[in-house]
């Protein structure tokens, strides 16, 4: 395939120790030496090896930066084509200076994520890796980073590929069948498509169990800290952030806490949400009634809810605990420091499997309770479980489930008298779809889309 030769900043811009321009194709080499003066020329440096030296300016004949200069050679490079990489001086100046000179030369500016795409179609990594890399610039926790490095690596490519090999020897061995109509042929095949399909099945329903995981990992988990004015919901959220962003006050009510952000707890990437109808959570239940809050509340995955210990249980603690019935909660006792009132008994049974945790946010007790609790609701396991393949990213998840359909479909045919030929249709509907997951057989509209995710230089 002949393409032509891209070149972007490969570092973060700003303020950096060094920058790196980075060129990839055919004329990458050629390019390079057409700036470079060093100790010797790209051409004959060996592959994988860096080289001294300065880039000119044609014109006035004067170094235009001091560089150290990487040549790698196709085949073993990230695009699996010739790729140069200059480091300069990391500031902004510099490096877009040795930008322009490439392009100068003869290089095209690379759009978003063009080098990983290019790997994908030099058939270096397959898409579910390309997607992982996308993941991986943007997590935003060490956790969640390992699972998308995890991605990278293929691991969920092999898992696929292995179901897919299953799948095709299935549909082999429908066609021999097929072909060679014995006597009962066809109670053979369906009990083999039956034994296969339900191994198969089996496998897409343990990956699309690690997708809730993966998906909190991935996108954090959406999280309502609610409780009546004054319990110490921004006092909560300032000792998750462990800055004092949000406003606290002494007055009830008069507090705005309209941030969103992350925070990380122990590797999981919480997502504050404070939305226009969460935001109004310390009157929610009243203003529209339980039924309604509960909706208002369903789009978090988590919910913080925030009792005083110091005052008697309300009527509006009641029934904020009628609100979000169902959904996952921890329960928080705050201003423990305080004489307690509430009746913890009547909390504990109102709070049925949910954890319940005491704190003070005043004295910072409890806060690593609360943590504990959060993390234990949703990596019971331990999330660096050796072997685990999670699931994260909402394109794979969709076409997971619908492979599931279609296995399922195969079985429940299998069981009936629905002639083997039929029941082929979805066990190859099941091999397409997991085809997809890794990149075959998608569109090129979808490639470029995904490409287009990427950042400048990756
Ligand atoms: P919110 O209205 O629910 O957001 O509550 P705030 O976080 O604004 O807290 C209300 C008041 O309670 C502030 O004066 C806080 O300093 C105070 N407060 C918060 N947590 C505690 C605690 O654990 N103990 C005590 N004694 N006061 C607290
Ligand atoms: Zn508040």
């Amino acid at each position: 395939m002949e393409m032509d030769t891209i070149a972007a900043i490969s570092t973060a811009l700003g303020e950096g120790a060094i920058g790196i321009v980075r060129l990839s194709g055919d004329q990458a080499i050629a390019i390079g030496d057409k700036l470079f003066k060093g100790t010797k020329r790209l051409e004959d440096t060996p592959s994988h090896t860096i080289v001294y030296g300065h880039l000119m300016d044609d014109a006035s004949e004067e170094a235009i930066e001091e560089a150290m200069v990487t040549v790698m050679r196709a085949p073993r490079t990230y695009t699996r084509e010739d790729i140069v990489e200059i480091n300069c001086h990391g500031g902004l100046v510099s490096v877009n200076r040795v930008l322009q000179a490439v392009l100068a030369k003869g290089a095209r500016l690379a759009e978003p994520g063009e080098f990983t795409k290019r790997a994908f179609l030099n058939g270096r990594i397959d898409l579910s890796q390309a997607e992982g890399v996308i993941d991986l610039i943007r997590s935003k926790t060490d956790r969640a980073m390992n699972v998308a490095l995890r991605q990278v690596e293929g691991r969920l490519s092999k898992k696929i590929g292995k179901l897919r090999q299953a799948l095709l020897e299935t549909i082999a061995s429908i066609e021999v069948n097929i072909d060679y109509p014995e006597y009962d042929a066809e109670t053979m095949t369906a009990k083999l498509i039956n034994e296969k399909m339900t191994i198969v099945l089996a496998e897409i329903e343990a990956l699309l169990a690690t997708a809730k995981q993966g998906k909190v990992l991935r996108e954090g988990l959406a999280t309502a800290i609610i409780g009546r004015p004054n319990v110490g919901k921004s006092s909560l959220m300032n000792s998750l952030v462990h800055e004092a962003k949000a406003i606290v006050t002494d007055i009830p009510g008069t507090t705005r806490d309209t941030l969103e952000e992350y925070v990380n707890v122990r590797g999981v990437p919480l997502r504050l949400i404070d939305t226009a109808g969460i935001r109004e959570t310390e009157d929610i239940v009243e203003r529209i009634g339980v039924e309604r809050s509960r909706q208002a509340l369903k789009e978090a995955d988590l919910i913080l809810l925030v009792l005083n210990y110091a005052e008697k249980l309300s009527k509006e603690d009641e029934a904020l605990f009628e609100a979000v019935k169902g959904l996952d909660v921890v329960v928080i006792v705050n201003k423990i420091d305080q004489t307690g009132r509430i009746d913890m008994e009547r909390v504990r049974q109102l709070a049925g499997e949910n954890p319940v945790v005491a704190t003070s946010f005043l004295q910072e007790e409890g806060v690593d309770q609360l943590e504990e609790a959060i993390s234990r609701l949703f990596f019971a396991g331990g999330v660096e479980g050796a072997d685990l393949t999670y699931v994260s990213n909402a394109r794979h998840i969709g076409l997971l489930n619908q492979a599931k359909a279609h296995a399922e479909e195969a079985i429940a045919a299998s069981l009936t008298d629905v002639p083997v030929d039929l029941i082929q249709i979805d066990v190859t509907r099941t091999w397409e779809l997991l085809g997809e997951i890794i990149g075959e057989d998608v569109q090129d509209s979808l490639i470029d889309q995904l490409f287009s995710q990427f950042c400048l230089g990756k």
